[in-house]
């Protein structure tokens, strides 16, 4: 049999579309796949959730990849390592309550668990806006990082969804377009940007930060401790992996009440 160049190019056209045009509705809709997007994402999959995942980068995995300081071994607190074990992640205990795990391992497992349980997902395109109708934000206006990193004058496309979650780290992009167009549910209007390390309390906020900021509009991970200036925690991950899961559980929630 001969390969022909026309029926490659025709395969990844076509799948990529029906992949795509498959999630122009969807329930939920992930804007970067760092871990805790991806812990969201496989926790809201696996219960049969339509959920998408979009990353602005060519790969998946945020800051994971480069442990601490770009030695490449992550460290997470018991809570955290019962997520890894989920994922079917090896874990080591280093001292008693700390556990490490290859960052490698851990990204590609999470990965891998995350599509196998059914998120689809799109990376090199970037969420630039939201659209907000009558108090809700009710999808995601996206267009390729190309054409945003080549300054491009090219308009983005839309899709719907029941909710957005906002797991792009530190700079919590999502938060930061709502803020500066609207206003968020939070106490004070404070710029975005989390405090000063303080690894047990970071870690404590960025699950009580995990919430919905803007009807429809859920933070987590950096992202959570960003918007509510928490203190940035260091190279631990299990607060990362649990706020992903806890924004599952608190978007399930909503979705069973039919909100
Ligand atoms: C300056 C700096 C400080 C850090 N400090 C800490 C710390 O204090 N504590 C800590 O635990 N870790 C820290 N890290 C490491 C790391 O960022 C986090 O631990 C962890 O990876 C955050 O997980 P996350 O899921 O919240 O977001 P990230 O891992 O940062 O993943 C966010 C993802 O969103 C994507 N993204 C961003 N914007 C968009 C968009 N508009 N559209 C689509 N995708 C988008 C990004 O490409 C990225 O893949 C730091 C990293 C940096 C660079």
């Amino acid at each position: 049999m001969q390969i022909e160049e026309r029926v490659i190019t025709k395969a990844i056209l076509q799948s990529y579309y029906r992949k795509l045009s498959s999630s122009l509705e969807t329930q939920v809709a992930i804007v970067g796949g760092g871990p805790s997007g991806l812990t969201a994402a496989y926790f809201l999959a696996k219960e049969g959730v339509k959920v998408s995942i979009f990353e602005r980068k060519l790969s998946l995995g945020g800051g994971m990849w480069g442990g601490g300081m770009m030695f490449n071994q992550i460290v997470v607190q018991r809570a955290g390592r019962e997520i890894l074990e989920e994922f079917g992640v090896c874990t080591e205990e280093f001292s008693p309550g700390y556990w490490v795990a290859d960052a490698v391992e851990a990204v590609s497992t999470i990965c891998s668990k995350t599509v196998k349980a059914g998120a689809k997902i799109f990376n090199l395109i970037c969420a630039e806006d939201v659209t907000i109708k009558e108090g809700k934000a009710t999808g995601l206006v996206l267009n390729w990082t190309a054409v945003e990193a080549a300054g491009l004058h090219v308009d983005p496309l839309c899709i719907e969804t029941n909710y957005i979650v906002d797991a792009t780290g530190h700079p919590a992009r999502v938060a930061q377009v709502i803020q500066r167009k609207l206003a968020l549910k939070i106490p004070s209007q404070r710029p975005i940007g989390e405090g000063p390390m303080w690894a047990e309390a970071g870690e404590k906020a960025v699950l009580e930060n995990t919430q919905e900021v803007y009807p429809g509009v859920f933070v987590t991970g950096m992202a959570a401790n960003a918007v509510f200036g928490a203190p940035r925690m260091g190279p631990i991950f299990g607060g990362m992996l649990l706020s992903g899961r806890r924004a599952a559980e608190l978007i399930q929630e909503g979705l069973n009440s039919g909100l």
